[in-house]
């Protein structure tokens, strides 16, 4: 039963996977709310590196600093689940500019649909405004160095799927 009383933070996405910009703004915002939930959705638009339940097993090693952090995953939309967990603040990353146009569109349509919802955005920190989790996971596909956007637990994870997914393409890919 949640209390009433705390002030909760849901921190929503794909986390395919969990990068340093996410964990950057989730740490940020422990720090801000009694508790952050963080919820691992779905993104029908995206075909996902990590099951589900591999992307939250990744988030609960790397929040395990963070009493007030816990990880859950949600089918359906974020505002259900952040009704759900029996909070009315949506804790959002800024990147870029292009992130703005986005998050100001979602964040109108949350609130439409849910109008006792807040969005709170926070700026992602300069060295990680231009990290993605799409580009990292390009970057794993072609080999090339992750260690400053990743936790290394995260980064041995992408690096061993990358493997994984050559290798069922078999000879079709040349790198
Ligand atoms: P989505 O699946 O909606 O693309 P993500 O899983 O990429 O979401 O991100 C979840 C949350 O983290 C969003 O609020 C997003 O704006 C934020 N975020 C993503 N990347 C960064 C970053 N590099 N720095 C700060 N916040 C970020």
């Amino acid at each position: 039963m949640p209390n009433l009383n705390q002030r909760i933070a849901v921190c929503t996405g794909t986390f395919d996977p969990v990068h340093l910009g996410h964990l950057d703004i989730i740490s940020r915002g422990c720090t801000l709310f009694d508790a952050v939930v963080v919820g691992v959705g779905p993104n029908p638009e995206k075909q996902h590196f990590f099951t589900a339940a591999e992307r939250v097993a990744l988030l609960e090693e790397v929040v395990r600093p963070y009493p007030n952090v816990s990880v859950q995953s949600f089918e359906g939309l974020a505002v259900q689940f952040v009704r759900s967990v029996g909070a009315r603040i949506m804790l959002r990353g800024l990147r870029t500019l292009s992130d703005m146009e986005y998050e100001f569109s979602m964040s109108l349509m949350n609130l439409t649909l849910d109008p006792r919802l807040e969005t709170i955005f926070l700026m992602a920190k300069e060295e990680y405004s231009h990290v993605s989790s799409t580009l990292l996971r390009q970057v794993a596909e072609f080999g090339g160095d992750l260690s400053k956007f990743l936790p290394p637990s995260v980064q041995a994870a992408l690096v061993r799927r990358a493997h994984e997914r050559r290798d069922q393409r078999g000879s079709g890919f040349r790198s």
